[in-house]
C-alpha cells in the first residue's frame, strides 16, 4: 500500500456514502505520487490526512414560511475546508440534490482551485437542499433570510466569504447580503457576486464562462491554434453557459448547444448575440425551460432528456453539473472530432471519461483549472471591497486574462516537470497542492 492509497482508504471509511467526495479526493491523490516521493516531509507531517479532513463542517436547520403560510424546513451547510493560504472562499449551492458528500467534494476541489488562482484564498463551499425552482421571489427571500440568520455567525470578510453557485445568483446573494448587514450592522465584503451598485465587481457574472474560454484559448495556443472558427457544444444554460457563449462569439467561434435538466437544444446556425439575449431573459428573468428556445427559433432541434455530447464539435464546454460526461459521452465527443474540453462546471466528467480524454491526447482542462476564473474575480471583488474602490471593466478583465494564463502555465509546467507533459489534470493537482502543503508545513500542526 502506498501513502496515497492508505489515505484514500481512510477517507472512504471516515466518510461513508459520499461517493462524489471519494471521487474528488481519489482524482487528486492519484496525481500526487511523483511529488510525494520527491518530498517525504509531506508524509512525515501527515499533510494528506489533514488536507482530506475539513477544518470545520457546519450543518443547520433552515425554517421558513411559504406563500400559503405553511412552515417549511430545509437543511443548510457550510464546509470550511482549508484556510492554509487565506480565508475560506467558495460558493453556495441551492439544489435538491445537495447533501454533505456533494459539498465536501466541491469544497475539496475549491481548495486546489483557489490555490491555482495565485490569490490568497482558502477553500470552502456551502448550500442547501432548498430548490429555488418554482418558488416566488418572496419565498426565495424568506428562505435566504433564514439561511443567513444562522450562517452569519460563522462567516466574515476575513474568515469565510461565500459566493454563488447552482441556484444562487444575483437575486439570492442580494437577499443574503441584506440579512447579514441587518444582523451584524456592518457593510463589509462578506459575500461576492454582489450587484455593482452595492459593492460588486464588474466582470464577476461573466468571469467563470469567460475564464473557461480563456483557458481553452491558452491550451489551443500550445498547438498554434485559436478559437477562431471553432464549433462548440455547451451544456447548461445558467450563468456559466451564458457567458461562455458570449466569449466564444466574441473570439469568432460558434456555439451550437445548450441544455438544462430536462434536455438539450441543438442550433446548427449558432447561438448569436440576439439569441443569447433571449436565453438570458428566458433563464434569468422568466425562469423558463430551454425547450422554449427550440419553439422560438427555426431549425433548432430539441433533444428531450439528452445531453449535447453526440453533436459534432471542435470544443466542448460542460457548464451544468458534476458527472454529466460519461465514458460513452467522452468517446462520442472524441469520435465526432472534439479536440478541446474546457470544464466550466465542477467535476463534470466521470473518471473513465477523463481517461478517454487523456488517452486520446485531446486538450483537456479540468474544472479546478478551467473554471477558476469565477473565484479569481471573486478574489478581485474582495480586493476592491478592502480598498473601498472599483476597478474598470478593462482592468478586471485584464487581470482575469492574466490569472487564467498563470493557471495554465502552472498546470502545464508542473505536468512537464513531473513527467506527464500535456496532462493538465496532473499538473493542476500538483501545482495547487504544493502551495497549500508548504503553507501547512510553515504553520505547524493546526
Ligand atoms: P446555474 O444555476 O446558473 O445554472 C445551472 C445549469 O445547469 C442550469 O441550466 C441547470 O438546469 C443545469 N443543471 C443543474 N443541475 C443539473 C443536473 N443535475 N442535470 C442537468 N442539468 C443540471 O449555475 P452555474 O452556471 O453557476 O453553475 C454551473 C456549473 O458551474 C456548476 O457545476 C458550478 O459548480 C460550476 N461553477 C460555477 C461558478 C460560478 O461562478 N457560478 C464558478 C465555478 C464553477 P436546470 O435549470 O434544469 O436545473
Amino acid at each position: 500500500m502506498s501513502y496515497t492509497s492508505d489515505v484514500l482508504e481512510l477517507v472512504k471509511k471516515r466518510n461513508p456514502a459520499e461517493p462524489e467526495f471519494h471521487q474528488a479526493v481519489s482524482e487528486v491523490l492519484e496525481s500526487l505520487d511523483p511529488v510525494l516521493s520527491k518530498h517525504p516531509e509531506y508524509e512525515e507531517n501527515c499533510i494528506l490526512e489533514r488536507l482530506c479532513e475539513p477544518e470545520r463542517v457546519l450543518m443547520f436547520r433552515v425554517p421558513w414560511v411559504d406563500d400559503k403560510g405553511k412552515f417549511q424546513v430545509n437543511r443548510g451547510f457550510r464546509i470550511e475546508f482549508c484556510s492554509a493560504i487565506g480565508p475560506y472562499k467558495g460558493g453556495l449551492r441551492f439544489h435538491p440534490t445537495v447533501y454533505l458528500g456533494i459539498l465536501k467534494f466541491l469544497a475539496f476541489e475549491q481548495v486546489f482551485k483557489n490555490s491555482l488562482t495565485t490569490l490568497p484564498m482558502g477553500g470552502g463551499k456551502g448550500g442547501s437542499d432548498f430548490d429555488p425552482k418554482g418558488k416566488s421571489d418572496n419565498e426565495v427571500m424568506s428562505f435566504c433570510q433564514s439561511f443567513m440568520t444562522e450562517l452569519s455567525r460563522h462567516i466574515g470578510a476575513n474568515t469565510d466569504v461565500p459566493a454563488g453557485d447552482i441556484g444562487v445568483g444575483g437575486r439570492e446573494i442580494g437577499f443574503m447580503f441584506g440579512q447579514y448587514k441587518r444582523l451584524r450592522n456592518e457593510f463589509t465584503g462578506v459575500l461576492t457576486g454582489k450587484a455593482l451598485n452595492w459593492g460588486g465587481s464588474l466582470i464577476r457574472p461573466e468571469a467563470t464562462g469567460y475564464g473557461a474560454v480563456y483557458f481553452a484559448q491558452n491550451m489551443l495556443a500550445t498547438r498554434d491554434d485559436s478559437m477562431e472558427g471553432k464549433v462548440c457544444t455547451v451544456s447548461g444554460s445558467g450563468n456559466v453557459a451564458q457567458y461562455t457563449i458570449e466569449k466564444v462569439n466574441e473570439l469568432g467561434g460558434k456555439c451550437v448547444s445548450l441544455s438544462d435538466s430536462a434536455g438539450s437544444i441543438f442550433d446548427p446556425d449558432g447561438i448569436d448575440a440576439d439569441k443569447l439575449a433571449y436565453v438570458m431573459d428566458l433563464k434569468n428573468v422568466q425562469r423558463g425551460r430551454i425547450k422554449e428556445y427550440a419553439d422560438k427559433f427555426k431549425g433548432v432541434q430539441y433533444l428531450e432528456g439528452k445531453r449535447p455530447w453526440n453533436i459534432e464539435c471542435d470544443c466542448a464546454f460542460p457548464s451544468a453539473t458534476q458527472n454529466e460526461i460519461s465514458k460513452a459521452d467522452a468517446e462520442s465527443l472524441v469520435k465526432n472530432g472534439c479536440k478541446v474540453v474546457s470544464e466550466g462546471a465542477n467535476m463534470p466528467t466521470e473518471p473513465d471519461g477523463v481517461e478517454v480524454f487523456l488517452e486520446k491526447g485531446i486538450l483537456y482542462g479540468p474544472g479546478k483549472a478551467a473554471n477558476a476564473g469565477g473565484v479569481a474575480v471573486s478574489g478581485l471583488e474582495m480586493a476592491q471591497n478592502a480598498q473601498h474602490t472599483n476597478w474598470t471593466r478593462e482592468e478586471v478583465d485584464g487581470r482575469l486574462q492574466d490569472i487564467m494564463k498563470a493557471i495554465h502555465t502552472q498546470a502545464y509546467d508542473a505536468a512537464q516537470e513531473y513527467g506527464s507533459p500535456g496532462n493538465y489534470v496532473l499538473g493542476a493537482n500538483i501545482a495547487g497542492f504544493i502551495k497549500i502543503a508548504d503553507a501547512m508545513l510553515d504553520q505547524g500542526l493546526v
